[in-house]
């Protein structure tokens, strides 16, 4: 079995009490058994205010999250009490893990960061290498890939090579994407999706009023400035692609997947379309944070990736 990641994973390092939207506040967040066992084993003050924060409801146990939605543990500096007084090794699995994602296959783990942390999207859009895996560790065992998993990482290599080798023209690039996946549909406008999105649940109200703007993109007569981050959008593709083909269940679900990833792109460079219109430029700083919203918004949301993911399976298949 071998553990593999994108080449920039390595690189991924929490900033902790200096990220502007810490994933510490506004999440519910979930305490595994194992370290369930060992907190309430913690003395002292500590092992008192852990027991006081801590709910369980049908089972499964979380942190009661303050008025304002933050961690009880996440101080002032926003640092972490439990990792400041007990050690990283007594975080929990999803502290411990976050903003880390697994895919699973028959004869390997592949790991990345997810694009809801802005220190780990800066690294993914930035990266420079073309978007490659690297081994991170192989037990020497060799399991066999099911045919079905062979096909799925085969044709998301070749697509994630296919953008990356048209990232000067990344329009062209996603024609060549669905013309080598075989995909035939009329997307929605972008107007059309803002309206789909804004009726999804919404964690921070900036989204909807994002979403409006982007709506407006449709009424302009004008030009839409070119606003460059060739290389940015490569990776973005790439990063949707990577992360959310292994977990296709059935051919049409892989097909829409794909369509997921390039929505994504649709989105995101709709709202630096908007930003310029708005504020005359669009830098790489904002480029990372309206990813790190729609990641949060609906790629970390299984029901609303879900729903975009179902309304491609029907738009796709209905045209046969
Ligand atoms: S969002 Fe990322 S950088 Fe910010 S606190 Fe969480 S893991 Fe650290």
């Amino acid at each position: 079995m071998k553990i593999t990641a994108p080449a920039y994973y390595k690189s991924f390092k929490c900033i902790a009490g200096k990220c502007k939207h810490s994933c510490c506040i506004d999440w519910e967040i979930d305490i595994d058994e194992g370290t369930i066992e060992k907190y309430k084993k913690v003395k002292g003050t500590m092992g008192e205010r852990l027991r006081n924060s801590i709910c369980c409801q049908d089972g499964t146990y979380s942190f009661i999250l303050s008025d304002n939605e933050r961690c009880p543990f996440l101080n002032s500096d926003n640092l972490c009490d439990i990792y400041i007084e007990l050690g990283e090794e007594n975080l929990c699995q999803i502290c411990t893990d976050h903003p880390r994602f697994r895919n699973y296959f028959s004869d390997r783990t592949e790991v990345g960061i997810g694009l809801c942390c802005e220190a780990a999207g800066k690294i993914i859009l930035s990266d420079t290498t073309g978007f490659y895996e690297i081994i991170l560790s192989d037990d020497g065992k060799k399991e066999a890939l099911s045919e079905d998993e062979k096909y799925i990482i085969d044709l998301r290599n070749n697509l994630i090579l296919i953008i990356q080798n048209n990232r000067n023209n990344i329009e062209h690039g996603i024609n060549l994407i669905l013309d080598y996946a075989d995909i035939i549909y009329r997307d929605k406008t972008i107007s059309e999706w803002a309206d789909i999105l804004k009726g999804f649940e919404i964690l921070d109200s900036n989204w909807k009023k994002y979403l409006e703007q982007i709506k407006e993109l449709e009424n302009k007569n004008t030009q839409l400035p070119e606003i460059g981050f060739n290389r940015e959008f490569a990776n973005l593709i790439s990063y949707f692609l990577y992360r959310h083909l292994p977990d296709s269940r059935d051919y049409s679900d892989l097909m829409a997947r794909i369509c997921f990833a390039v929505l994504g792109y649709k989105i995101i460079k709709s709202l630096c379309i908007s930003n310029i219109l708005k504020k005359g430029k669009c830098e790489f700083e904002d480029l990372v944070e309206f990813s790190r919203m729609y990641s949060s918004e609906i790629e970390y949301s299984q029901e609303n990736t879900n729903s975009i993911i179902n309304i491609y399976q029907n738009e796709i298949f209905s045209s046969f």
